[in-house]
């Protein structure tokens, strides 16, 4: 395998590669896409080709064409060494961890990381003997205080679940380079086109591919990436705990991943647009939107990231939860339910207190609701809320 990342993924504009990569159509008889592969067993043909174990698929678990065209395609746009598709987000987040974390190691896990993610780290690796500690986002360099000798990894998710905090993942890089310390990161808002985590120095890239890359709320997926030093034992986690994802689903996200720039860049302007009529709204009291000159991780995220996606949340003024249900319970576009990155609006209320151990979020005791801004008009969207608003502040 080459060591050198641009030998392995030519130079073509992000658009291109989205178009092309992961796809060889001459072996599929010239057919555009390459198909859903179902299967367990793979025949060998003889004793020796067994033992040699170098054929290009052994076992459906380890792989098939279909989930082959996917993890080359995302390697690529990602520039990362290898990649692995899970059956969900979630199993992309717990494999990695696992196959980094040892019993009598030390992690530091950021305190603004996706929930479950959180669950996991204190209901399962800590019944393993693994210590987790929870770091501020805002602590970049800092994080060097927080460094025991068995601190093995890092693991960041930047912007943060649901308030958005943008770290300085390379400050943090460097800290855990100096120290051979593993570094983890949750990559799924930026999507593969809004953030390039080796060039930041993160080691391992995942994604809940179930939002952006599928891209239509009609799958589960999640994506496992990793620079060379960090492929051998993530590629032994991962055969090892079995977590892989199924043919169906990973040609879904195939699907989706051949539009995801263009449905990216919508999902951006939209909530951009979104973003800036809410901030002027007087029911609103802060959009924590990265990409608003006002947010106060505004600055970093301009300098690592080169756009943002369709979610971000705003603080309410309004604090009685009845009239907050008013609002959410009329809204006729935004759908109120988990997940997101499909072609769907959707808003869900927080309380950002509920969500961490180590810091206190900035806007403690406030109602938040967390927007994903789809593929609909703006006016309407607009309409939708601002009827919202409405309900919320007890006018007809
Ligand atoms: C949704 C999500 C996950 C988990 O993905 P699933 O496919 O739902 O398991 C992980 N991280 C982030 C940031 C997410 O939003």
């Amino acid at each position: 395998m080459s060591s050198n990342p641009d030998d392995k993924h030519p130079k073509r504009d992000r658009a291109t590669e989205i178009v092309h990569a992961g796809r060889e159509p001459a072996a599929q008889f010239g057919f555009v896409n390459t198909p859903v592969y179902r299967g367990s067993t793979v025949l060998f043909k003889d004793m020796a080709s067994l033992e040699a174990g170098r054929a290009p698929f052994t076992y459906g678990r380890k792989g098939n064409p279909t989930m082959r065209s996917l993890e080359e395609a995302l390697c690529g746009l990602e520039g990362g060494h290898r990649c692995f598709v899970t059956a969900s987000g979630l199993s992309a987040v717990t494999t990695a961890l696992l196959a980094f974390a040892r019993a009598g190691d030390h992690i530091l896990v950021v305190d603004t990381c996706y929930r479950p993610t959180r669950q996991f780290c204190d209901e399962v690796l800590m019944g393993m003997g693994i210590e987790v500690g929870y770091y501020d986002p805002n602590i970049g360099a800092g994080i060097q205080a927080l460094l025991k000798p068995n601190t093995r990894l890092i693991y960041t998710e930047s912007p943060g679940s649901q308030t958005f905090e943008v770290q300085d993942i390379p400050a943090i890089a460097m800290v855990a380079r100096a120290r051979d310390i593993w570094l983890l990161m949750d990559n799924t808002w930026a999507t593969p086109c809004f953030f390039k985590p080796f060039q930041h120095g993160v080691d391992v890239s995942i994604h809940a591919g179930t939002k952006y890359i599928v891209g239509h709320a009609d799958a589960m997926l999640g994506v496992m990436t990793a620079n060379e030093r960090a492929a051998g034992l993530l590629q032994k986690g991962h055969w090892a705990l079995g977590s892989s994802a199924g043919s169906e689903e990973v040609f879904l996200g195939l699907r989706g991943l051949r539009t995801l720039e263009v449905r990216l860049l919508r999902h951006q302007a939209s909530a951009i647009e979104m973003a800036i009529w809410l901030k002027a709204r007087p029911e609103v009291e802060d959009v924590l939107h990265p990409a608003l000159p006002t947010f106060p991780g505004h600055d970093l995220w301009r300098r690592d990231f080169t756009g943002s996606s369709g979610l971000f949340s705003i603080v309410l003024k309004q604090t009685r939860r009845e009239r907050l249900a008013a609002m959410l319970d009329g809204l006729r576009l935004f759908g109120m339910g988990y997940s997101w990155g499909g072609f769907e609006s959707l808003a869900v209320p927080f309380d950002p207190a509920h969500y961490r151990t180590a810091t206190r979020p900035r806007h403690e005791g406030r109602w938040c609701i967390r927007l994903h801004i789809g593929l609909e008009a703006v006016a309407d969207l607009k309409a939708d809320l601002e009827a919202g608003f409405q309900r919320l502040t007890g006018g007809s």
